[in-house]
């Protein structure tokens, strides 16, 4: 290696993973976890909804910061068209919808408006979401985070005292080998790895076989290998996504559905983890 590229990794090394900084818990809220993935299109917002609102069927008091500031999903997916009130010209106030309390960039901008920002402009966004949003006593936030290992995630963790990660990921290689990056990365930056969710994991047939339609066992065997806790498997399932797709999520449209009992075991394990 030449001393120039010594010099470049070196710097990479240091900007990624400082040695010290203070993390700042969000004003009204106990616990933050962030729903990431590695990869876009693995169902994290899907999954961020209903884990939240199952959550909230178990008595705790929930909201939802979408983090995704280049793909906002949650106005389509919590059907909210209406902008947050800022009573003071410098705050936020949530908007309140199926009981949970959420905000998004995507409440603040046209919903075709692409959000062509460059990095430093969207770490400012993410320090207005945590800073100024008037959260009301929320036992848990859960934060959408956009897929990867960018501006955002390095953002949530170095500054804000992100109590635990979920991370989903489908059962494919191709989304398994950024799995393990992301595992790394949050181990690096100390964030602790409340567990791994299998997605998309299998698809089962009017026959009642089960199809392995992206691979099997992947997502648990990377929880395995960084002993990691390994949260549970959601199948492919046309109900969630209608439901998704709809604007309002599964958990909220039908809590018994066999699918909505899975993200309640999911938000009961995580919940005990905090307690
Ligand atoms: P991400 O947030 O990772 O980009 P989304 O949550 O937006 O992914 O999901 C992508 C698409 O896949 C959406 O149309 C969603 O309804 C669908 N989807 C997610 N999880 C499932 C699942 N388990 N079964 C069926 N469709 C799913």
């Amino acid at each position: 290696m030449d001393k120039k590229t010594v010099g470049l990794s070196s710097t990479l090394k240091a900007n990624t993973v400082p040695k010290s900084f203070t993390k700042n818990p969000i004003r009204g809220t106990k616990f933050t976890i962030a729903i990431s993935s590695a990869k876009g299109g693995v169902g994290k917002s899907t999954f961020a909804t209903n884990f939240a609102l199952a959550l909230k069927s178990t008595g705790s008091k929930v909201g939802i910061l979408d983090a995704d500031i280049y793909g906002p999903s949650l106005p389509k997916m919590m059907s909210i068209n209406n902008k947050p009130e800022s009573k003071d010209g410098k705050s936020l106030t949530p908007i309140e919808q199926y009981g949970i309390q959420c905000i998004s960039i995507g409440f603040l901008v046209d919903k075709e408006t692409p959000m062509v920002w460059r990095g430093p402009m969207v770490i400012s966004a993410i320090k207005t979401f945590t800073q100024k949003v008037l959260w009301n006593n929320l036992d848990f936030l859960v934060v959408d985070m956009p897929p990867g290992t960018g501006d955002t995630q390095l953002t949530f963790s170095q500054e804000i005292k992100v109590d635990g990660v979920v991370i989903v990921s489908t059962p494919q290689e191709i989304a398994l080998l950024d799995v393990r990056r992301g595992i790394k990365m949050f181990d690096k930056l100390k964030v602790p790895i409340i567990g791994l969710v299998d997605n998309m994991s299998f698809f089962e047939g009017d026959d009642g076989k089960n199809y392995n339609i992206f691979g099997e066992g992947g997502v648990e065997k990377a929880a395995n290998d960084y002993k990691k806790k390994f949260l549970g498997k959601i199948p492919l399932n046309i109900d969630l996504r209608v439901a998704a797709d709809s604007g309002k999520p599964l958990f909220e449209k039908n809590p018994e559905h066999n699918i909505s009992k899975i993200f309640l075991e999911i938000a009961n394990k995580v919940k005990e983890s905090f307690l």
